[in-house]
């Protein structure tokens, strides 16, 4: 249940309403408006009596929540949420770009390709330093010496880090290093790592499973934000269907409709998403005529030498025609990039 405070409510209106859920058996969970304080009721099974609560002065109305994402949802928290990662701001008027290699393979490879995207417009920097790979046969990223080598790229750069966890147990190590760490499409739903990632104080790109519902993507979302977590970027990174020409079929549609379920950011990583570079740039343009926050795109130097996703990774010029031609789409749908 959502508890609408009035416009004029006073702060001790406020701490009578919050007691009185707490004796009720409830959690409140606040959220401040520019006009007025919203109340989420994160209830413990039983159903709260709406009569007593809009009783209390200062209250305004209460209203059921109908989604079972009660933190994540749009109903309980209407403006958007911003996440800030130092200079960089997910979420705002301006579309977020992020690029970089699939992996970390080099230390030359990654200051390269750092550099490279830098110069041309992206404002954070990916790179996997554990991958989780199909095949155990497949190179499996550099580990920690891949993190190390992360870090001198945002030294030499000023880029904030994207990288991937991929157990629990890594996520202290990780978040030592990282300025947002990834939850990849294969763990969206390891429930474990969620907890884990819910209590770090990093931001966390959680990637939608190949398999999964928009509805298990923000259920996924919601297990960060219930463990304390509040800095959460979603992205659409396509699911599993009968087509093969592309890896994963995008789906677009997930951008609008996420947009209107929540209040967290929402980006799109055309690399993944389609698996093939030539289709990159077109994705891209559509998912920011679509409202996306941001997007997350694989680049490469030499793809033909890339150790993995070679074959989606644009080349830095590539990206930069990209770039250039985003930011009329961006303008176009009110948004700078
Ligand atoms: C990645 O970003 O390199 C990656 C492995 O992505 P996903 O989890 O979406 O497959
Ligand atoms: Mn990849």
């Amino acid at each position: 249940m959502i508890v609408i405070m009035k416009t004029d409510a006073t702060p001790s209106q406020l701490t009578n309403v919050v007691a009185l859920i707490e004796q009720m058996g409830g959690q409140a969970h606040l959220s401040r408006g520019e006009e007025r304080t919203l109340i989420g009721i994160i209830g413990n099974g039983r159903p709260f009596d709406p009569d007593r609560i809009e009783q209390m002065d200062g209250v305004e109305k209460t209203m059921p929540v109908l989604r079972p994402f009660k933190r994540a949802s749009r109903e309980f928290h209407p403006q958007d949420t911003l996440v800030t990662v130092g200079d960089v701001v997910v979420g705002g008027s301006q579309i977020t770009l992020i690029a970089g290699p699939c992996a970390v393979e080099s230390r030359d490879q990654l200051i390269e390709i750092a550099s490279a995207v830098k110069e041309r417009g992206a404002q954070m920097l990916r790179g996997g330093a554990f991958k989780p790979r199909t095949s155990p046969y497949s190179f499996q990223g550099l580990g920690e010496e891949g993190l190390r080598i992360l870090a001198e790229a945002r030294d030499v750069t000023g880029l904030p880090i994207v990288t991937e966890v991929i157990q629990p147990e890594l996520v202290p190590l990780v978040t030592s290093y990282a300025d947002v760490v990834q939850i990849g499409a294969r763990n969206m739903q390891n429930f474990a790592l969620l907890h884990a990632v819910g209590q770090a104080q990093c931001p966390v790109l959680l990637k939608r499973g190949m398999m999964s519902t928009v509805e298990e993507l923000l259920m996924a979302a919601e297990y960060i934000l219930s463990h304390g977590n509040t800095r959460v970027i979603l992205c659409e990174r396509g699911i599993r269907t009968f087509e093969t020409y592309t890896r994963n079929t995008l789906d677009i549609s997930a951008v609008p409709l996420l947009k209107q379920l929540t209040h967290l950011p929402v980006i799109v990583d055309p690399s993944h998403g389609t698996g093939k570079w030539e289709l990159v740039a077109p994705v891209s343009r559509a998912a920011v005529a679509a409202g996306a926050d941001g997007l997350i795109v694989e680049v490469h130097t030499h793809p033909d030498q890339a150790l993995s996703d070679g074959s989606q990774s644009l080349k830095p010029e590539t990206f930069a025609d990209l770039v250039a031609s985003l930011r009329k789409v961006a303008v176009a749908v009110g948004r700078t990039a």
